[in-house]
């Protein structure tokens, strides 16, 4: 870093940690730009367009002149909507006061960060965890405390794990499911047991990431707020981008106590103001619509789940659990630490994923800034030529170690 950086920047932002994906889908596109056919299998993202149905309400939304300011909060139709979707898919209670709208639900866990964290405070992060939750934490000025599991216990956290990570100055507990990196989907025997252990300490909080909700192959969702013993006290963050195929129209929502809805109403109106409007016209129109195309895409992706573990379990030292929801595989390749091609020693996660996208031109994301460093992040949110095609590649590179 030039030092005019090191000196004259906030230590907010010095101590941060880029995003290993963000960082990992610029390189791709860096390489792809110098000619080279880089197969992108980092970035989290998927591969449908939009639906058309959706794509026509944003249409429609402009054309009605949805192209002011909407409440910081979000338009009253959207949360409305998002009240009945709590209701019909989770059974949550929520009423409109509770639900804040963001700029994606990125933006709704920062509002969460920033509203409950003191200097001091512990949050307690399930592992292999979203890259965001370390620095979005720090952010806040909170202490992230991780716990984590590894595949043999396919990455899930026991209540005796999360048990032991509690202490007097824990003020919430943070996890995806269906997790983002592992596919684990906790179900709904394994949330009561966590649930549970949380009931016990009056003053933590849950964060329940359920963003890859409609990417569930088992077809089971469960919401841990719906228990009635923390019921009060969960936070359900979701969002669009995942299950409606809208990644880049920002818009992510959450519900919570009125009172921890209204601080992040507060700090969202210091910083972003309301989401977009014409977004959020189409985000309460796609959450009532027909989800057949969120189905199809669900099962598309479940096939292509199939396909890729099945590609992996050619490659030597790719040892995978078993993925039951999201678009990822994450396999542990510490099999290949302390193997070389001759020149470069691969000693970690990090030197592994350079390896493959510098040899086989495929990009997958080291699962270190996941909080699991003998682990690749590999998405599946491909077409099945390219799964193919990186496999191959992949194998080729890895067979050249030894
Ligand atoms: N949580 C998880 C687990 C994610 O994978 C993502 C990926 N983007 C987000 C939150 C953020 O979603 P959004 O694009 O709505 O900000
Ligand atoms: N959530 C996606 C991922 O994990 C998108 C990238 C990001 O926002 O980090 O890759």
């Amino acid at each position: 870093m030039d030092t005019l950086a090191a000196q004259l920047l906030s230590r907010r932002v010095l101590e941060m940690e880029e995003s290993a994906t963000l960082k990992m889908a610029q390189l791709a596109r860096n390489l792809a730009s110098q000619g080279h056919q880089v197969i992108n299998l980092s970035l989290g993202e998927p591969d449908f367009d939009t639906p058309v149905h959706i794509k026509e309400a944003a249409k429609k939304a402009l054309d009605d002149g949805y192209t002011k300011y909407s409440p910081v909060a979000g338009l009253v139709e959207l949360r409305q909507a998002i009240v009945r979707k709590f209701k019909r898919d989770n059974d949550l209670d929520f009423s409109i006061n509770q639900i804040v709208v963001s700029n994606g639900a990125k933006q709704s866990l920062a509002n969460l960060s920033l509203a409950l964290l003191n200097e001091g405070d512990e949050a307690v992060i399930l592992a292999p965890y979203w890259v965001s939750y370390y620095e979005i934490v720090r952010l806040g000025g909170g202490k992230p405390v991780v716990v984590k599991a590894g595949i043999e216990q396919d990455f899930k956290v026991t209540p005796e794990q999360l048990e032991a990570a509690i202490t007097p100055n824990t003020k919430f507990v943070l996890f995806s499911s269906p997790c983002n990196p592992t596919g684990s989907v906790y179900s709904k025997e394994e949330l009561k047991g966590l649930a549970d252990v949380i009931a016990r300490y009056e003053n933590v909080f849950i964060i329940a990431d359920e963003i890859y909700e409609y990417i569930n192959f088992t077809d089971q969702h469960a919401s841990i707020g719906a228990f009635d013993n923390v019921r009060e006290r969960t936070i359900t963050v979701n969002g669009f981008a995942k299950g409606f195929a809208m990644t880049g129209w920002r818009l992510g929502f959450l519900g919570a106590p009125a009172w921890i809805a209204e601080a992040c109403t507060k700090i969202q109106g210091q910083i972003t103001s309301g989401a977009n409007t014409f977004a959020q016209k189409a985000g309460a129109y796609a959450l009532e619509a027909d989800l057949q195309p969120t189905y199809q895409m669900r099962d598309a992706f479940q096939r292509r789940r199939d396909l890729t573990l099945q590609l992996l379990e050619d490659i030597p030292g790719m040892l995978c659990n078993y993925p039951q929801g999201a678009f990822y595989v994450f396999p542990d390749i510490s099999y290949y630490f302390g193997k070389t091609d001759g020149n470069t020693i691969i000693q970690n996660a990090d030197d592994l994923a350079m390896y493959i996208l510098e040899q086989a031109h495929v990009a997958v994301v080291s699962g270190s800034g996941f909080g699991a460093d003998e682990c690749l992040r590999i998405s599946f949110a491909a077409s099945d030529e390219e799964l193919i095609e990186a496999s191959r590649r992949i194998k080729g590179a890895l067979g050249k170690l030894y």
